[in-house]
C-alpha cells in the first residue's frame, strides 16, 4: 500500500503541496502541513506525484508498505 510519508526535518510549510492537491495537504496558521490523506487511492495517485515533485525541499515522498 502507498503511503505520503513527510520528512519534518526538510518540511518548511512553504504550502507548494497543498496549492497542488488541496484535498491531501494542509499547511496552518503556524506553517506547520497536515497530511489529510495517508494512503492516496488510485484516482489521487497523480496528484500526489505532482505534490512530491513540487516539494522545494524534498520533503515528500511515496513509500510502498506491505
Ligand atoms: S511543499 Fe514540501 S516543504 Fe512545503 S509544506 Fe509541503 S511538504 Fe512542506
Amino acid at each position: 500500500m502507498i503511503r505520503i510519508k513527510v520528512n519534518r526535518d526538510l518540511c518548511e510549510g512553504n504550502a507548494a503541496c497543498q496549492r497542488t492537491a488541496p484535498e491531501m495537504f494542509h499547511v496552518d496558521e503556524q506553517d506547520v502541513m497536515h497530511l489529510l490523506v495517508e494512503h492516496p487511492s488510485e484516482a489521487q495517485m497523480e496528484k500526489a506525484k505532482a505534490a512530491v515533485r513540487r516539494c522545494p525541499k524534498r520533503a515528500l515522498s511515496l513509500v510502498d508498505e506491505p
